[in-house]
């Protein structure tokens, strides 16, 4: 490592930074002025103070979002230019990507290295759904009906309610936003009452790239105020949510009276399964990377790790070994491996389910507390933590911890790993460690899972679609896919006859 790498980064205001929420390119109070605190989760300190939108904010957003939709500039524009402004915004996310990662980084309490690593990336997300901006089509279709030509047209829905959890709060906002903006919607963004400050920073570069006032608004506030307007408005076309599987059952009954469309990104409980063939090495740096790499606040933890009997004692050993090296420290520090938990109520609920692990019978081999240590004192650090010897029906292994937190789980043979693995009602992600290329393959398609990762974890890229099977979501994010998320058909009819036809009769 180099020393420009070591230097530790600063967060970007000394004092309260007073934000404002974005509505039609304007910053404006919330109509209460009420604020909401936002605490730095590794200093304890309040750093940032932003808007408590509730239901009026939220109509005002709508309504701007709405007239941006049919009226002005914005409906105007072609597929080209509306990709021009896409790539603008990639450019200017990617010349502020250390201000937006840290400013995430003071916010949630996750690794420097990590939201760096998002917003360096994220860019990639315009560029990509800008080259789609101008390929939008339908399709001629042939019909059974003489001298009749029909085609169809590929329409944007109109305004798009976004809303977004606090653990990575930029790459899921831009995983809607761009697939939105580049089929011709508009939107309204509510981001969490948790971490709002990046994506005002980001409302910013989104007017300085030049789109028309109304296209993109922010309101800031809590999911009961503000996030269940959103999904209750009725001039609300889609609600495109990530966040967890509680919350997504309420956005579907909530758009339900005004037949809003829905994708919901939801939690998980991802199994990660290692065959007695698996290089260990990689495979303990794998588990490393499912479940610690984000403080496991991730929907994609690998939180449950199953391990064949044969080498269970070695791999646990190994894991073991590497886990009590995991740095934990200041997030802003590139050195540091493992950050905080985001805010104090997630704090208690992980160490709660420790509390339940053990006295479900899980064996605690690692971690499990605060640490103890005094440089740490002040954060909302939890030392990783390994239950060995974990029963599938555990509570421990069923429920989403969203911690630092992994169940290990012995299994004997393939079809029972398969079994265990898909006993949960979710179905996010998977990953399968075998060099017996047949069997990975094999595996792979019996897992009820969107993602499976093949002797690899943690992988996602904008060509490729994410999302859950059955309690972990409804549709998916990146990819093509999406732009059939973000669109609706129109099937045209053209007569090209003069020909007199029986009305009483459709075919
Ligand atoms: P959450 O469901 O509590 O909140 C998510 C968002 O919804 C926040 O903006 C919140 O204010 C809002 N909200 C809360 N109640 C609402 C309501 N009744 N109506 C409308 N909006 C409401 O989730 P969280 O704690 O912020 O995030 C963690 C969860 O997100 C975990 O379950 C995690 O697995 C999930 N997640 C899923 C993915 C994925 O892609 N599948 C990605 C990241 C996080």
């Amino acid at each position: 490592m180099n020393t420009a790498e070591k230097t530790i980064y600063k967060p970007i205001y000394t004092s309260t930074k007073k934000y404002k929420m974005f509505i039609n390119n304007e910053w404006v109070d919330s109509a209460s002025k009420e604020t909401i605190q936002s605490i730095n989760p590794y200093t304890g300190e309040v750093w940032a103070e932003i808007p408590s939108g509730n239901k009026s904010d939220i109509d005002i957003a709508v309504a701007a979002a709405k007239k941006a939709f049919s009226e002005g500039e914005w409906p105007k524009l072609t597929g080209s230019q509306r990709g021009d402004l896409l790539r603008r915004l990639g450019d200017l996310i990617k010349q502020n990507a250390e201000k937006l990662a840290v400013t995430e980084v003071v916010d949630n309490g996750k690794v420097i290295n990590e939201m760096l690593g998002q917003l360096k990336a994220l860019p990639g997300w315009c560029y990509y759904y800008a080259g789609f901006a101008d390929k939008i089509h339908g399709e001629t279709i042939p019909v059974e009906v003489p001298n009749m030509i029909n085609y169809t047209v590929r329409e944007p829905l109109g305004v798009i309610g976004a809303i977004v959890p606090w653990n990575s709060p930029l790459l899921l906002t831009l995983w809607k936003l761009s697939p939105a903006l580049a089929t011709g919607n508009t939107m309204v963004i509510k981001p969490s009452e948790i971490t709002s400050a990046s994506t005002l920073e980001l409302a910013e570069l989104i007017k300085e790239a030049g789109f028309p006032p109304g296209v993109v608004n922010i309101v800031t506030g809590y999911g009961k105020t503000a996030g269940e307007s959103l999904a209750r408005h009725p001039d609300v076309r889609k609600i495109a949510f990530t966040g967890s599987t509680e919350t997504g059952k309420q956005i579907i009954r909530n758009s339900a009276d005004h037949f809003a469309r829905v994708s919901l990104e939801l939690g998980g409980k991802s199994p990660n399964i290692i065959f007695e063939d698996a290089d260990i090495k990689n495979s303990v740096n794998g588990v490393l990377a499912g479940v610690f790499a984000a403080t496991g606040q991730t929907c994609m933890a690998g939180s449950r790790v199953f391990i064949h009997e044969s080498i269970y004692q070695e791999f646990v050993e190994k894991l073991i070994k590497r886990t009590r090296t995991i740095r934990l420290g200041n997030p802003l520090d590139p050195t540091t491996e493992m950050g905080t938990i985001a805010f104090e109520g997630q704090c208690t609920k992980v160490l709660n389910y420790i509390e339940l692990g053990k006295r479900e019978g899980a064996k605690l081999l690692l971690g499990g507390k605060r640490p103890s240590d005094s440089e740490l004192a002040k954060g909302l650090f939890i030392e990783p933590t390994i239950f060995g010897d974990v029963r599938n029906e555990m509570r421990i292994a069923q429920e989403e911890i969203f911690g630092p937190v992994v169940c290990l789980i012995p299994f004997t043979d393939e079809e029972e790993v398969v079994k265990l693995a898909n006993d949960t009602m979710y179905g996010l992600a998977a990953a399968v460690w075998t060099k017996d290329v047949q069997r990975s393959h094999r595996v792979a398609s019996k897992i009820e899972a969107g993602t499976v990762w093949i002797n690899n974890y943690r992988k996602v890229s904008f060509s490729s679609p994410y999302g859950g099977y059955k309690a972990s979501g409804i549709g998916r994010e990146n990819g093509s896919e999406v732009i059939h998320e973000y669109t609706q058909v129109k099937s045209v009819w053209v007569d090209m006859g003069n020909e007199i036809t029986d009305p009483f009769k459709i075919l």
